[in-house]
C-alpha cells in the first residue's frame, strides 16, 4: 500500500515538470546544429533543478575532437568535462549536468532506442547524480523547434513543453 501511494505521488509531481531554457542556450544549440546539417552533433545540457522545475542555463558543444556521422556522433568527452567543471565552479556549484542534446538530421526529434538506453544509464549512474535525465533533440532540420524529453521514471521518456527565458 505504501509503495502504491509513493508511485502515485511521484507520477503527480512528474506531470507538472516545468522546463525553462535560456534563450542563449537555445541559440547555441541552433547555431551548432546549423554547422552540421547532414551529420549529428550535440553536447551537454547544464542547469539546475528546483523541485519539479528545471532551468537549462547553458549548453556545452560537441568539442573539437568529436566525431560527427549521419546517424551518430561521439563527443569530445574530456573537453566537455572541462567545460562542465568551469561552469560548475563559476556558478558557485549550482549549474551542473542535466542531460544531453543532439540532432537527428532528416529524422524525427524522438528518442531512438539508443537514446532511451542512454537516458536510463544516466539515471542509474551515481556519478552524474541525475535522477531525471533530460534530452533535447533537434530534427529533422537544424532550424526545427527542439523537443525536450525527460525520463523521471519507467522506460519511455516523456515529451515536455518548455519556455524560453532570458537569463540575466
Ligand atoms: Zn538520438
Amino acid at each position: 500500500m505504501d509503495r502504491l501511494r509513493t508511485g502515485k505521488a511521484s507520477e503527480l509531481s512528474e506531470s507538472s515538470i516545468a522546463v525553462w531554457i535560456a534563450a542563449s542556450a537555445l541559440e547555441e544549440i541552433r547555431t551548432e546544429a546549423g554547422r552540421w546539417p547532414h551529420q549529428e552533433t550535440g553536447g551537454m545540457l547544464l542547469g539546475y533543478w528546483a523541485g519539479v522545475e528545471v532551468v537549462v542555463t547553458d549548453v556545452v558543444g560537441p568539442g573539437p575532437c568529436a566525431v560527427h556521422k549521419p546517424a551518430s556522433f561521439s563527443p569530445d568527452h574530456d573537453w566537455q568535462l572541462e567545460r562542465l567543471a568551469e561552469t560548475y565552479t563559476a556558478s558557485g556549484r549550482v549549474v551542473t549536468y542535466l542531460g544531453d542534446w543532439h540532432t537527428h538530421p532528416g529524422g524525427a526529434p524522438a528518442p531512438s532506442a539508443r537514446d532511451r538506453r542512454t537516458m536510463r544509464r544516466i539515471r542509474r549512474s551515481g556519478r552524474a547524480r541525475q535522477r531525471r535525465p533530460l534530452m533535447v533533440i533537434v530534427g529533422p532540420t537544424p532550424s526545427s523547434t527542439p523537443k525536450v524529453w525527460c525520463l523521471p521514471s519507467g522506460t519511455f521518456p516523456r515529451a515536455l513543453s518548455f519556455t524560453e527565458i532570458e537569463v540575466i
